[in-house]
């Protein structure tokens, strides 16, 4: 069994299980002898799942899916839901979860909830922070509700998998917002000063810096007038994009492709990883709900890393990854990229408790299966410069454990491993990685 990206076996096929309902997963649970590792769409890098051993169990929760309740400002979905079906539903009934989306959504809700999985804004945050109440089966195969109140619930918004199978979640709603999207492209020179102005003055604001170009790409939301709304409702309520176009990312965005060609040696000019760059050329203005304008990655086998970083040292940050480019000219085949977020309650999130500033990076597979040598150096050096400056890393991505010590990092990890002992004593969901974690 691999995982999604195919860069990582996550143990035997013949070890997988597929329960179609939560009764089966008590009752696999209840009965395994082994290890447990949950699945949701397998998109995280494979050791978060990986198990090893003869009788260990990986549970397939892809069957678990849907909307089982629906209230005027919630709704409930079985965990193994993909996003994107989260966003179908409560879109046709006019609603949307206060947290903006990733960039794509083909994740199921509890792999998202389990990894902090995030979109942009400093008016929100994880998507796990729109959670109202949590259900899992525990290691014993019994069921257990965590709604805001209980005293663990921010240890499970965010449990890395290790404290019990999610089979339910209800999530709170909002009426859904149409946002009308600016694109610009920037000078770096001012991004320190910049990024903290797009933040503040737009509710949703994510942007790409290109280094050794200079140049940044933005982009900044507001909620959409009452005039771009009715265009929007003219429009069938697809995205509108205004006719007037920029080409001014248009050499950049060359410039990158020629360094992702050599990498990647994909002759395919519209092959996937060309088209996560392609679509910044002649950029417009748009209007459109919140899936519509950001929702819109095209998922490509990849090395990503995200380490986020106080809002508050994030200038800082951005001139000492300035400093780094200059002396050591990397070899880069994507941007940076820049989204920032408000504080999270979950004790793990790398936003807990403080506006956060993520910087992502991402290093495409080539055609035959390998990685730029120079992009994974590229990798390394700048997540050590990050770890350096108090960075916590995305868990849903690509990290390098050593550099950071937890304990230090997460005022609240010896809560959260208490919280592991109490629900899971005997470490029934615990996998290689999340015992170099806790133990
Ligand atoms: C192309 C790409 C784009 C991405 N974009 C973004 C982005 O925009 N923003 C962002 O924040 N992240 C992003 N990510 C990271 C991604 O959101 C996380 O890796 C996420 O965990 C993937 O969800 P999944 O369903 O695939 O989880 P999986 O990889 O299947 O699992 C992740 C973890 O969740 C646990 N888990 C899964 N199901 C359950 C369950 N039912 N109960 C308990 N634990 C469970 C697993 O055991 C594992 O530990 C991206 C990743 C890729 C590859």
């Amino acid at each position: 069994m691999w995982n999604w990206a195919q860069n990582a076996t996550l143990g035997d096929k013949s070890s997988v299980k597929a329960p179609t309902t939560e009764a089966e997963v008590q009752a696999i649970v209840a009965a395994s002898q082994g290890k447990i590792r949950m699945m949701g769409s397998k998109m995280s890098p494979g050791r978060m799942i990986e198990t090893a051993a003869k009788g260990d169990t990986l549970l397939d929760l892809s069957q678990l899916r849907g909307l089982l309740d629906i209230t005027d400002d919630s709704a409930t979905f079985a965990g193994g839901t993909p996003l994107h079906e989260v966003y179908e539903v409560l879109s046709g009934v006019g609603r949307m979860l206060p947290a903006s989306p990733g960039v794509i959504a083909s994740q199921s809700l509890a792999g998202a909830l389990a990894t902090g999985t995030h979109g942009q804004g400093l008016q929100q945050s994880s998507i796990a922070d729109e959670a109202l109440s949590i259900r899992m089966v525990l290691a014993d195969g019994s069921i257990a509700e965590f709604d805001r109140d209980h005293r663990w619930f921010s240890a499970v918004q965010l449990g890395l998998g290790s404290l019990g199978v999610v089979t339910q979640v209800t999530l709170r709603t909002q009426p859904s917002l149409v946002y009308t999207c600016f694109k610009n492209a920037v000078t770096a020179d001012t991004l320190e000063q910049d990024l903290l102005d797009w933040n503040q003055n737009y509710a949703l604001s994510k942007a790409w810096w290109f280094p050794n170009e200079n140049q940044v790409h933005v982009w900044a939301a507001r909620e959409a007038t009452s005039e771009e709304t009715r265009l929007y409702h003219d429009n069938n309520d697809d995205l509108v994009k205004q006719e007037e176009t920029s080409d001014a990312m248009n050499q950049t965005v060359d410039q990158t492709l020629e360094h992702m060609r050599s990498d990647t040696r994909i002759l395919d000019e519209d092959g996937k990883p060309f088209r996560t760059v392609t679509r910044f050329k002649d950029f417009s203005d748009v209007t459109g709900d919140v899936y519509q304008v950001f929702c819109r990655g095209i998922a490509t086998p990849q090395i990503n890393v995200e380490i986020g970083i106080p809002l508050a040292r994030a200038g800082e940050v951005i001139r000492k990854i300035k400093a780094w480019h200059a002396d050591t000219q990397p070899h880069m085949h994507y941007p940076i990229i820049l989204r920032c977020t408000g504080p999270s309650s979950s004790w793990l999130s790398p936003s807990y408790a403080q506006d956060t500033c993520f910087f992502g990076f991402v290093v495409y597979y080539a055609e035959d299966g390998s990685l730029s040598e120079e992009g994974t150096s590229f990798l390394r050096a700048v997540e050590e410069l990050l770890a350096e400056e108090g960075g916590r890393p995305h868990w849903g991505k690509y990290f390098e454990a050593p550099l950071y010590d937890w304990a230090t990092l997460y005022p609240q990890w010896h809560a959260f491993t208490e919280v592991r002992e109490a629900l899971d004593p005997q470490h029934r969901f615990e996998n290689a990685f999340t015992a170099a974690l806790f133990d």
